[in-house]
Order: structure tokens, then C-alpha cells, then sequence
């Protein structure tokens, strides 16, 4: 498809340069002839006064050879420009077709990779559904089990669209995104606050040493990083353990550090953790925890949109540290705050409040 798609763009290309160049041809082919035929004529003239006899300057014989060379050179340029202007529209109908077939093929990764990870659950609870159906002896009691166990599973499906529809969201150009002045720690505790009852289940225990500093940012995403971040750190530790968020100020960005006491990352998973639907050491993390291997794309998305970086260090069975790096000053913050509507904002604070609703 990128293919003949980008012979279509530079046979385009080709068509309105070759018809410009014809027509300046003809132009300049009828301004040449009638040059020459006024010169001609013009140099009759003054020979016929000067000798006073009739004067032939050009027979037609050389008129004719005249407008051949004309015909040829003319011909010869246009081939030159044939050449030359399919050479550079293909090259140029690539680069212009480059960033849209990337993005293509993304959306259809997405959507191959979505659909890979709907379709297990939903044929989980297929089979297990016909497998009861087929069962003569299928009692009230077993049903109930099944219908509980397929709730857990439509549950899974529920995380699995909303953590789709927030990529989706985030997806979305830098124009919705709403930089204003924001309180780290506000955002960082109404974030812990979220995350605490599942912290409890763990007896995980949450320490905030954020300094009290302000920085551009959109706040929703910037609370949505903080629960995926503080999720994950939960997830992924054992009980009894510490979470620990830290930040600092430098003289141009934020950087805030969290910390776990969990299982770790190994060394060949970091750097596909935040690719979209990876999930490190599958035996471990697909079979004990619930995930899709979203988050930390999400994560990094926000990061990006807020002209940030996010990284880890970890140790197996020690622990691991996100750190992001933000910048306190965003240069479209301005911008922004003139063009967003109180719609825009509604919407976003309406999606976001119905975010990560398995928390
Ligand atoms: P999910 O947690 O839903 O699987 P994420 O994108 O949030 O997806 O994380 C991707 C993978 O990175 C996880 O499957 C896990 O293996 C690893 N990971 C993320 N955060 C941590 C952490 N704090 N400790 C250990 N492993 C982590």
C-alpha cells in the first residue's frame, strides 16, 4: 500500500512540474522564434536602406534548422527536468509518506496487540461457559462459582479497555494537554491516597518525602503517572515492605524518585518495560499479578508530553527506582492556558476521575 501510494504522490509531483515546465517550453519557444523573426526582419531592413536592394538575412531553410535546435533543446531540457523531478518527487513522496505509514502500522500494531490480549480472557470464559452448558448435571451452587469466576474475568476485560481508553486518550496530540502551576506534594498525596487501601492489603507501608515545590504540569496526568508508578511499586513488592517517593528542585527541572523493595526488573527486561503490552518474566508477573503491560507506556506518554524523561534502576529481589525528570518550566504553558476550554477541562477531569477504576 506505502508503495503505490508513494508512485501515486510522485506521479503527482511529476505531473505538475512536467506540465509547469512545458508551458514555460511553449513560452519560451513562441518568445525565441518571434525573436528571431524580428531580428530577421529588422536587420532586413537596415541592410535594403543601407544598399538599397532586396535582402534575404535568413531563407527558410535556416528558420527551419532555427526552430529544430529550438524543438531539441527545449526537448532535451524537459527530459533533464523528467529525470530529475521523478528522481526527488519519489524521494520526496517518501519522506512525506514516512511518518504516516509509521503511524499506520503503530495502529495496526495497536489494534493486532489489543485484540491479542481481549481475546484471551474472552475465550476463557467461552469455553468455561460451554463446558457448564454441556454439563447435565450442573448444579445452582456450581453456577454460582462460574458466574463468580467469570465476573473476576470480565473484571480483567473492564481494566484491560479502561487502561486501552487512557492510551488512546494520551495518544492524542500535546494540543489537550493543560500546563498550569501545580503542587508536587498535592499531587503526589492525593495520589497516595488513592493507592492506600491496596498498600493496606500488603501492609506496604507509603513514604512521601517530596519537598513542597511547584511546577508547570497538567495535573490530572501527572496524578495518573504517580498511580501507575505507586501501583506497580505495590504490585510487584512483597508485604511488609516500603514505597518510598522522593523529589527534588534544580534550577530548570523536577526530579522524582520512587522506590520499591520488590522483586526487581532484570537487566533484558528494562528496556522493553515501557513498550506497549510487555510484561517482564511472564511466569512471574502474567501468572501472580493482574496487568496488561500498559501502565508504563502510559507513564512514559505522560512523561513525554510533559517534555520529560522517565528511567529505572533495579536489582532483582532488591527493588527498583522509577525516576522522572520533568521540567519546572514548560514552554507551551501560555499557549495553552489561553486556548483551553472549560469544556476541555470538564471532559479531561470527568475521564480522569473515572481512571485506573480497578484502584
Ligand atoms: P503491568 O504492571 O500491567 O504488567 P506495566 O507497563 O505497568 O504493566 O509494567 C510492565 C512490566 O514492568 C511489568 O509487567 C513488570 O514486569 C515490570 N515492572 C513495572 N514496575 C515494576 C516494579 N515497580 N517492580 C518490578 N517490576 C516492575
Amino acid at each position: 500500500m506505502f508503495k503505490s501510494a508513494r508512485l501515486k504522490l510522485t506521479a503527482w509531483y511529476l505531473l505538475i512540474i512536467m506540465a509547469v515546465s512545458i508551458s514555460f517550453s511553449v513560452v519560451i519557444y513562441q518568445t525565441q522564434i518571434n525573436e528571431v523573426e524580428r531580428f530577421a526582419r529588422a536587420e532586413q531592413l537596415r541592410l535594403e536602406r543601407r544598399f538599397r536592394i532586396p535582402f534575404v538575412v535568413f531563407d527558410e531553410n535556416v528558420f527551419l534548422e532555427i526552430k529544430r535546435r529550438l524543438v531539441f533543446l527545449l526537448l532535451g531540457i524537459n527530459g533533464v527536468v523528467f529525470v530529475v523531478a521523478g528522481g526527488m518527487g519519489y524521494f520526496l513522496a517518501g519522506r512525506t509518506l514516512k511518518p504516516i505509514s509509521k503511524m499506520v502500522s503503530e495502529q495496526n500494531r495497536f489494534i493486532t496487540d489489543s485484540s491479542h490480549e481481549l481475546r484471551t480472557p474472552l475465550t476463557s470464559l467461552k469455553s468455561a461457559m460451554e463446558v457448564s452448558l454441556r454439563d447435565k448435571d450442573f448444579t445452582l451452587k456450581e453456577a454460582k462459582i462460574l458466574i463468580s469466576e467469570n465476573i473476576l474475568e470480565v473484571n480483567k476485560l473492564q481494566s484491560l479497555s479502561d487502561e486501552l481508553i487512557l492510551l488512546a486518550q494520551y495518544q492524542k496530540p500535546e494540543e489537550k494537554v493543560k500546563f498550569e502551576t501545580v503542587s508536587l506534594k498535592e499531587i503526589v498525596n492525593k495520589a497516595i491516597n488513592r493507592i492506600r487501601p491496596m498498600a493496606a492489603n500488603k501492609a506496604i507501608t507509603i513514604i512521601d518525602n517530596s519537598d513542597d515545590l511547584d511546577l508547570e504540569a497538567d495535573q490530572y496526568r501527572l496524578s495518573d503517572l504517580f498511580i501507575i508508578l505507586l501501583d506497580n511499586a505495590i504490585k510487584y513488592s512483597p508485604k511488609k515492605t516500603k514505597v518510598e517517593i522522593a523529589a527534588q528542585k534544580t534550577d530548570s527541572f523536577v526530579k522524582i524518585l520512587v522506590s520499591d523493595q520488590g522483586v526487581g526488573i532484570d537487566e533484558k527486561d528494562i528496556p522493553h518495560i515501557f513498550d506497549r503490552f510487555y510484561r517482564a518474566d511472564s511466569a512471574r508477573s502474567k501468572e501472580e499479578t493482574d496487568g496488561f503491560g500498559l501502565g508504563l507506556s502510559i507513564a512514559k506518554r505522560i512523561v513525554e508530553t510533559h517534555h520529560g524523561s522517565i528511567s529505572v534502576e533495579s536489582a532483582v529481589n532488591k527493588g527498583s527506582t522509577f525516576a522522572i525528570k520533568i521540567p519546572i518550566l514548560q514552554s507551551h504553558s501560555l499557549k495553552h492556558n489561553k486556548f483551553f476550554s472549560k469544556c476541555e477541562q470538564n471532559l479531561l477531569f470527568s475521564k480522569s476521575s473515572g481512571l485506573l477504576s480497578k484502584i
